[in-house]
């Protein structure tokens, strides 16, 4: 069934693990990740940047996960992922998303603010929960420009002032990842993670999780974060999948039959992340 994220994170919170938050770039990545959550029993958050919704619109994405969740015997909530401003935020409520982001982590801290409280004013009267983001997750983000040096930590002071005055029900905090492809191994600061924990009743959100450990997820979950979010595995995962048919058979030309090793791929990583999580069996 299709839900809001504000129980479904609610939930994980007072549960002590975190829902998994997958990025979907098209029919198979939904029917991949569905069927994940469907066998393990899962919750699950299928999630779009405003990079993936440009390559179609917000109303294809919307109608996918639809159907996806009203046939699932299990709570999916459709999420933008990093939206990129007000105008976007208020299409995707109306599209029929049920969770959004607005990413003013670009912008100065007031600017941050005065951004998320616009946001958050038009979603509550809708119940549509507003993910916010303060500090900086590095790397490359959708198709922006690459975030380059050391991440800038959320400041925990900062983090209790901007829930305080834009009413956002979930946070992103900047504790060491980063978007896109890991160099090295990440590293995640639990100490700040613990410090904003502390500060804060929100549930707290991870991004750039692609390529971090899985220990060090859970102990990022133990220290607060409710929130998983998965992109650059799953690219990587149907694209393995996919390439791999291909290179065993130059021939074909039906998309359908590299698509099933694509998803089965995807199939398998989001499986894995979901036991990692706790969600599984939590639906
Ligand atoms: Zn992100």
């Amino acid at each position: 069934m299709l839900v809001t994220t504000k129980e479904m994170l609610l939930d994980a919170q007072a549960g002590h693990y975190a829902v998994g938050a997958f990025n979907v770039e098209s029919l198979e990545f939904v029917m991949a990740v569905i069927k994940a959550a469907e066998d393990k029993k899962s919750p699950v958050i299928m999630q779009t940047t405003p990079g993936t919704v440009k390559y179609a619109n917000l109303d294809y994405f919307a109608a996918m996960c639809k159907v996806a969740a009203d046939a699932a015997s299990v709570p999916v909530a459709v999420h933008l992922d990093h939206g990129d401003g007000f105008d976007r935020c208020v299409q995707a409520m109306h599209a029929g998303y049920t969770s959004v982001m607005i990413d003013g982590s670009h912008v100065p801290f007031e600017d941050n603010v005065a951004l998320t409280a616009s946001v958050t004013k038009v979603a509550a009267p809708l119940g549509i929960p507003v993910e916010a983001e303060l500090g900086k997750v590095g790397g490359k983000e959708d198709d922006g420009p690459a975030v380059e040096g050391e991440n800038p930590y959320t400041d925990p002071d900062e983090a209790e002032e901007f829930v305080a005055r834009t009413g956002c029900g979930s946070l992103a905090v900047g504790v060491g990842t980063a978007h896109g492809v890991y160099k090295g191994t990440p590293h995640i600061e639990q100490g700040v993670l613990k410090e904003i924990r502390s500060r804060l009743e929100i549930p707290l959100v991870l991004h750039g999780t692609s390529g971090v450990p899985d220990d060090q997820v859970a102990e990022a979950i133990r220290n607060g974060i409710c929130k998983v979010n998965y992109a650059t595995e799953l690219r990587q995962a149907f694209t393995k999948g996919f390439m791999g048919y291909m290179a065993d058979n130059p021939g074909c030309f039906d998309p359908k039959k590299p698509s099933r090793p694509g998803m089965q791929e995807i199939y398998d990583v989001v499986a894995s992340h979901m036991d990692n999580l706790g969600s599984t069996d939590k639906a």
